[in-house]
């Protein structure tokens, strides 16, 4: 990997960076749809690569099960499997086994489960985590880390934690004695859950580790934890990190959160919520989310956003025929998930161009003003940006702050 920062914001934590992979290079802070199954849902690789998107994620559970390893070995790997010619980010496969399997058991060697074809108990431990990951060659791999809920709390969060160093050290060893250190790139995860001393610990023995490391993730959190503490242990681990190494939180994409965490200092993001949301007929603007299943939208016939260069929005495609079909067609899951895919690109491709111009602050108040402004700001995200010299309500006596996520959504009124 090269990774070389290009611009630092004035005020925040923000960063632009150049990502160079094995697979071309990917700018950052970016964020990453989540392919699942090797396929994002509703998209091919090339409508994906249209979208100009370079950076994607496998999960390893899931490829593990089904093709298999053989498979992806034959094949050559999974780039090759599902034709993407980008980058690739897989996880550890780890988060999977506690949040799917009841049976997971967790041991020092690793993560028991029972096989979901036979029944047997079956062990992942790093060292095959990292295996698994070599054969489905990602251009980014993690370590297998001891997951918990955020919602955890008592002896079972430290022990997690330590775990997960110990953890690292075996995936850093298997993964530099298998001569793969030069093509794909291990990344740690830092743990704690939402105690700060215990974070601080963990980042203090992972950056230790940092010539095995390509770079960290921040790892435990968007688990149900409040918003206020979310953010609290992100700026409290990007401002630890090495400047020098890339930034991953993990499971974020709500674009409040993405850009709050962009002015923490983080480069990298996913979760499943853009595609998933498009297939249950929510569009994402930078009015907020539009729910095209209420009636409302029945006799629109503009598009989702006039100014959106996605296929759906450049060909007219109106909101009255999105409503006609959405949830119903499998083409309007397609064409709402090509618009949600580019939205995200847009608010982080926005970021990138602000943070370069030194005009990251008026952008982060000009989105928030149009995300939030009618329905009142989060109070998280006004407390998050404030500590990072933005404050959203600067000039602004009337604005509505409002408490909990903040998260503003239309609700269907159709049945
Ligand atoms: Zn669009």
């Amino acid at each position: 990997m090269q990774f070389e920062v290009l611009a630092t914001c004035h005020t925040t934590k923000a960063r632009v960076s150049r990502m160079k992979l094995a697979h071309g290079v990917t700018m950052l802070p970016t964020f990453m749809p989540v392919a699942t199954q090797a396929a994002i849902k509703g998209l091919t690789a090339q409508q994906v690569e249209a979208l100009g998107v370079t950076l994607i994620l496998n999960n390893t559970y899931h490829l593990n099960l089904r093709p298999g390893i053989q498979v992806l070995k034959d094949v050559g790997g999974a780039h090759k499997f599902q034709g993407w010619n980008h980058n690739l980010l897989t996880d550890s496969g780890g988060f999977q086994l506690v949040s799917l399997s009841k049976f997971t058991k967790i041991t020092e060697e690793g993560a028991l489960f029972a096989s979901p074809f036979t029944g047997e108990p079956t062990m992942l431990t790093p060292e095959e985590s990292i295996s698994i990951q070599h054969a489905i060659g990602a251009d980014i791999i993690m370590q297998l880390d001891d997951v918990v809920s955020s919602l955890t709390t008592g002896p079972r969060v430290a022990e997690a934690m330590a775990r997960s160093v110990r953890w690292l050290d075996r995936c850093i060893e298997f993964h530099a004695n298998a001569g793969r250190k030069d093509v794909q790139n291990l990344f740690a995860i830092v743990q704690g859950g939402l105690d700060p001393v215990l974070r601080d610990e963990c980042l203090d023995e992972m950056i230790k580790r940092r010539d095995g490391v390509a770079g960290y993730a921040i790892g435990g959190l968007s688990g149900g934890e409040a918003k206020d503490t979310f953010w609290r242990i992100v700026k409290q681990c990007a401002d630890k990190l090495p400047f020098d190494r890339p930034r991953y939180v993990m499971g974020v994409g709500f674009a409040e959160d993405l850009l709050v965490c962009a002015a923490l200092g983080v480069d990298m993001a996913d979760c499943v919520f853009p595609t998933r949301t498009a297939r249950f007929g929510v569009a994402l603007t930078f009015n907020g989310p539009l729910n095209l299943k209420l009636s409302k939208h029945a006799t629109e016939l503009g598009p989702i956003d006039d100014r959106c260069p996605c296929p759906t929005c450049r060909d007219g495609v109106s909101r009255a025929m999105l409503h006609h079909i959405v949830t119903l067609e499998t083409v309007a899951a397609h064409a709402v998930t090509q618009h949600n895919i580019t939205f995200q690109a847009r608010v982080m491709g926005g970021a990138r161009d602000a943070i370069l111009q030194g005009t990251f602050p008026t952008y982060l108040r000009t989105f928030f003003a149009n995300y939030f402004g009618e329905d009142g700001y989060p109070e998280w995200c006004v407390n998050a940006l404030r500590s990072v010299g933005v404050d959203l309500l600067e000039g602004k006596p009337e604005a509505k702050v409002v408490q909990g996520d903040g998260a503003k959504w239309e609700y269907s009124d159709a049945s």
